[in-house]
């Protein structure tokens, strides 16, 4: 067991919390979307929470942690959906959200800190110059830049810019090693697929460059219909209108609406389905002539209403926001994470729908996927068994749909289910010891794990837990 009062007097003019109740709370994130999750991760706490407010103060917490041998987990703000900033053996609980200042705006591009709330964020480069992020989770009114790139996909925005995995999303990450002597890196151009996505695994982000579009009030709309598959065929139209500038589509089937979205419950009937929306002001008036083409309800539009306190943004409907409310009022919900590949992906849609009805109600995000429109799904799950989860999950994957499964905390099984070799061989360069964020790269603990076995990884540490 290390000497955290030792460690706490090494760390002297740093902040440093020991209070269990406080440090377990910085331990958590919303790893309780999944009830599996949920059940493996009671116990999870760390030792320590250790807040850096300058890249200095973080090299001394890392360089401390090393001579100890004290795991290292990064956090953000915590909105993490598969455990990925919870501290699985303990230790420090690095928690950003005090670095957290802009250093440079420029026509385009913006320098930060990780732990800058993506919303504030927004506010301040509009401020500045009438520029906003290109993307941003549907969580940017708590979540902070660098757990989005270590922890995040895509989000509003992606519809027109693709995902943080495509080149030219992210332009420049600072990183500082877990080592003897933390060595302070700037990766750029492919080097960026070394840490983003990787769960902090791999080294702490201290410094970013984003890509800045032009800012927008962008007016929220829905548009409703009768039939779930109208509302996906209306989205996939829209989203290939080339001159119709829209930031977020997201059909999404009833009865979600009119059970869970209890403050935009007065503009949705019953049984309807909707699509959210995020439009810019000047693409407004083709948008509704589209509408009216497609024989498209609008039901609420933020610029028509008085007053817009206590109703959420639109993107507060879509992504895992969707997820959230149907818990909110059903706890026993969970949710998948689905593929649909194109050309093709209406139909796939459709088959699900046909296959799983209001057992699995329909939510799907339109992005941009190497150049093409595709969807992705986040649909809602009425929770059975395990056993029925995985039926439902093998369904998809034999109709071609892949599934992401939001129910495994390790980089491989949420993602690709495959080593990753390019971060496996980074973190063997910055993180000997292997002590940053234990237990999410499977590659890392067990590199003759099968992945074809059809098992699920045990991190040994969780299973002492258990
Ligand atoms: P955290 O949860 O604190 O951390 C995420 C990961 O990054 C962890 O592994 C952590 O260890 C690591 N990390 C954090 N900071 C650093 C750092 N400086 N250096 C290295 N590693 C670091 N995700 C999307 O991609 N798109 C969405 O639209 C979206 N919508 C969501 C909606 C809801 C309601 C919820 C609950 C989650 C959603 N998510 C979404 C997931 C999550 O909110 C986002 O990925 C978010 O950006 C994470 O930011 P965070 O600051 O909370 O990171």
């Amino acid at each position: 067991m290390p000497d955290y009062q030792r460690i706490k007097k090494e760390l002297e003019g740093i902040a440093v919390e020991d209070n269990p109740a406080l440090v377990r709370q910085k331990s958590r994130d919303f790893y309780w979307y999944s009830p599996i999750l949920k059940a493996q991760f009671e116990n999870v706490t760390a030792d320590l929470v250790v807040t850096p407010k300058t890249e200095e103060e973080v090299i001394r917490t890392l360089k401390v942690a090393y001579a100890h041998d004290v795991p290292v987990t990064p956090r953000g703000a915590g909105t993490g959906n598969y455990g990925q900033a919870m501290p699985l053996s303990g230790g420090i609980v690095l928690n950003l959200a005090a670095m957290n200042g802009i250093k440079e705006i420029h026509p385009g591009r913006v320098i930060c800190e990780p732990g800058i709330v993506i919303a504030e964020l927004d506010r301040q480069a509009k401020a500045h110059s009438g520029q906003e992020l290109r993307f941003h989770p549907s969580t940017a009114q708590t979540a902070t830049i660098g757990g989005f790139i270590a922890g995040g996909s895509g989000g509003v925005g992606s519809i027109t810019w693709g995902g943080l995995r495509d080149l030219g999303n992210i332009l420049r990450l600072r990183v500082v090693t877990m080592e003897a002597e933390p060595r302070v890196l700037d990766l750029t151009g492919w080097d960026l697929t070394k840490v983003s996505h990787a769960y902090g695994t791999n080294g702490i982000i201290t410094e970013i460059e984003m890509p800045l579009a032009p800012a927008y009030d962008w007016v929220d709309v829905l548009v409703g219909y009768d039939d779930f598959m109208d509302a996906v065929r209306f989205s996939d139209a829209l989203a290939k209108c080339n001159g119709i500038l829209v930031k977020e589509i997201a059909p999404i089937a009833a009865p979600i609406p009119q059970d869970y979205f209890t403050r935009h419950k007065p503009f949705i009937r019953q049984g309807q389905s909707i699509v959210a929306l995020m439009i810019a002001p000047h693409s407004m008036d083709p948008f509704l002539a589209f509408t009216m083409q497609q024989k498209g309800e609008i039901t609420f539009r933020s610029d028509k209403m008085e007053s817009m306190k206590g109703i959420p943004h639109a993107y507060e409907l879509a992504w895992n926001h969707t997820t959230l409310r149907a818990i909110k009022v059903d706890p026993s919900i969970t949710y998948l994470q689905v593929q649909y590949p194109g050309p093709d992906h209406v139909a796939k849609v459709r088959k699900m729908v046909e296959i799983f009805g209001d057992e699995v109600p329909g939510h799907l995000e339109f992005i941009k996927f190497d150049g093409q429109i595709q969807c992705s799904g986040l649909p809602l799950v009425r929770y059975t068994s395990e056993a029925r989860l995985e039926e439902i999950i093998r369904i998809h994957q034999d109709h071609g749909c892949p599934i992401f499964n939001p129910h495994r905390y390790t980089l491989e099984e949420g993602g690709m289910k495959q080593t990753d070799a390019v971060q496996l061989a980074f973190k063997r360069e910055t993180d000997p010891k292997g002590l940053l964020n234990p237990g999410k790269m499977i590659a890392w603990d067990d590199p003759n794990f099968d992945f074809k076995s059809g098992k699920n990884y045990l991190f040994p540490g969780l299973a002492a837990l258990m």
